[in-house]
C-alpha cells in the first residue's frame, strides 16, 4: 500500500510543480519588494527537481516515506537559497514521520505535517510573526491537527487548514520582517505578503483540491 500511495503522493508532487510554474513570476516579484528577487525561480528549480526525484524513486519501488525524503533531498539540493533549504527540511521531516510501513492516513500526515513545522523552525529559527513562511505554517498545522483530531477526513481537514494558512498568509502583508533577506529593507515590505508564506498558501491550496477529488 506504501507502494500506491507514493504513486498518489508523486501525483501530488506534480501538482505542487505546476503550481509553482503558474506562479513563478508573481513570487518572483513578490521577493522583489524586500528581498533578491530569486523566490519564484528557487521554488521552480526545487519542485522540478522534488518531482524528478519522486519519478525515479517510484519507478525504483520506493515507498512514501522515502519517495519524500528523496524528493526533500533534491529540492534543497536545486533550488538554493533558504526556502530550497527550508522545503527540503518539510519534505525529509514528513517523509520519515509517515514511513515505509503503511499508507499514510490522516492522523500520520497531520502528525508529518507537525514534524515538517518543527524541522523548519529548528532550521530558520524563525517565530511566528517574523513574517516567514512559518507565518502560514503554524496556523496551517495547527488546523490540520486540530481538525483530524475532531474526526475529520484528511481531504476535508486539509481544504479547512487551507484555508487558514491563504488567510495567514494575506496577513504578514502587515508584518515587518525579522528574518531572512527582506530584514534589511523591512519597510518596503509593508503591505505586502511574505513570498514564502505566499508559496506556502498557494501550495497547501493547491493540494486540497487534489484530496478532494
Ligand atoms: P532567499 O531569501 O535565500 O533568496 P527565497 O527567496 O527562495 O530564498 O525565499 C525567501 C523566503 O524564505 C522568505 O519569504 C521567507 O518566507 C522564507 N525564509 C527566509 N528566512 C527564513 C527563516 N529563517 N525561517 C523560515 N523561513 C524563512
Ligand atoms: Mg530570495
Ligand atoms: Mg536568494
Amino acid at each position: 500500500e506504501s507502494r500506491v500511495a507514493a504513486e498518489r503522493l508523486g501525483e501530488v508532487l506534480a501538482l505542487v510543480r505546476q503550481t509553482v510554474d503558474e506562479h513563478v513570476h508573481e513570487l518572483g516579484g513578490l521577493d522583489s519588494i524586500a528581498g533578491d528577487g530569486d523566490h519564484g525561480i528557487g521554488m521552480q528549480r526545487g519542485s522540478h527537481a522534488a518531482g524528478d526525484a519522486a519519478c525515479v524513486a517510484i519507478a525504483a519501488g520506493a515507498g512514501a516515506g522515502t519517495m519524500l525524503e528523496r524528493a526533500g533531498d533534491a529540492w534543497s539540493d536545486r533550488a538554493g537559497g533558504t526556502s530550497g533549504a527550508l522545503w527540503g527540511v518539510a519534505l525529509r521531516s514528513l517523509g520519515a514521520a509517515i514511513g515505509d510501513e503503511q499508507a499514510p492516513h490522516a492522523a500520520s500526515v497531520a502528525a508529518g505535517v507537525a514534524a515538517a513545522g518543527e524541522g523548519i523552525r529548528a532550521y530558520g529559527k524563525a517565530k511566528v510573526g517574523d513574517k516567514t513562511m512559518v507565518d502560514a505554517l503554524v496556523p496551517f498545522s495547527a488546523t490540520l491537527t486540530r481538525e483530524v483530531n475532531g474526526g475529520a477526513s484528511l481531504a476535508e481537514a486539509w481544504a479547512v487548514a487551507a484555508d487558514a494558512a491563504v488567510a495567514a498568509a494575506a496577513a504578514t502583508a502587515d508584518l515587518l520582517p525579522r528574518m531572512g533577506r527582506a530584514r534589511p529593507h523591512a519597510e518596503k515590505s509593508l503591505g505586502t505578503p511574505d513570498p514564502g508564506a505566499h508559496s506556502f498558501a498557494l501550495i497547501v491550496r493547491a493540494v486540497a483540491d487534489v484530496l478532494t477529488e
